[in-house]
């Protein structure tokens, strides 16, 4: 995980405080030497991004902690048409 350009905070601290980085969980002047960081390395630009998209999912997951009224809906009309077109009990 390098681009093999030096930097002046090494790719594993990066990586490391990635998580904490992308929640806004981390300093002032930690946040920024990441946010130089992966602007100069793509690696780490693409982890970074892979992480933010863990985070969106985590906060639908989060907002939505039961299945959407739609989706029930479906199953039920679901079940209901697998009962109604199953030739072992339709006589
Ligand atoms: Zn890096």
């Amino acid at each position: 995980m390098s681009c093999g350009r030096p930097h002046e905070t090494p790719c594993t601290e990066v990586i490391a405080a990635m998580g904490a980085y992308v929640d806004g969980e981390v300093g002032a002047e930690e946040f920024r030497l990441i946010a130089i960081h992966i602007t100069e390395c793509p690696p780490c630009e693409r982890e970074e991004q892979a992480y933010r998209r863990v985070q969106a999912l985590v906060v639908r997951a989060v907002r939505r902690p039961v299945a959407p009224e739609a989706l029930r809906a479906k199953v039920r009309a679901d079940l209901v048409a697998g009962q109604a077109g199953d030739p072992a009990t339709s006589e």
